[in-house]
């Protein structure tokens, strides 16, 4: 069973109501289990919605609202999820959005809103990593 950012197959969860089909992610997935997730949705963010960045231990939006709670509970909320489906041990990985403030792994948006990335891990990638879980993105497609 693998955890999948929700944007990457195709659904319309973005900050700007897009998403990021990936090709390659869809094609990996075809005979494998999946659940799908949005932590931000799940934290009660819109769509669309303000873009937020990690700024150290905080998460910010572009208008400088402070984020932080929506998305550390949009992170609890689908990993709950994943739990009341599935047992932690059958849990292969997780294929989440690069460098999102939450999917993003070992490379995210520096805060500046200025597309530079730094090294770090996104909220929900952060809690996965915490249990165990392995992190891909989709360029490891
Ligand atoms: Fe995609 Fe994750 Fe952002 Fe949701 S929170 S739109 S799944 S990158």
């Amino acid at each position: 069973m693998y955890i999948v950012s929700a944007c990457l197959l195709g659904e319309n969860v973005k900050y700007n109501g897009g998403n990021n089909l990936t090709g390659p992610v869809v094609e990996f997935l075809k005979d494998k289990e999946y659940i799908t997730v949005c932590p931000e949705t799940a934290g009660g963010l819109p769509i669309p919605r303000v873009p937020s960045e990690r700024l150290k231990d905080r998460v910010i939006a572009r208008d400088g609202k402070d984020v932080t709670e929506e998305f550390r509970s949009g992170a609890r909320r689908c990993f709950d999820e994943v739990l009341k489906r599935v047992d932690l041990k059958d849990v292969e990985g997780a294929i989440l959005k690069a460098k999102s403030p939450s999917c993003g792994s070992g490379m995210i948006y520096d805060g500046s809103f200025s597309g530079v990335t730094v090294p770090g891990d996104g909220v929900f990638t952060e809690l996965l990593k915490s249990k165990g879980i392995r992190v891909m993105t989709e360029l490891d497609f």
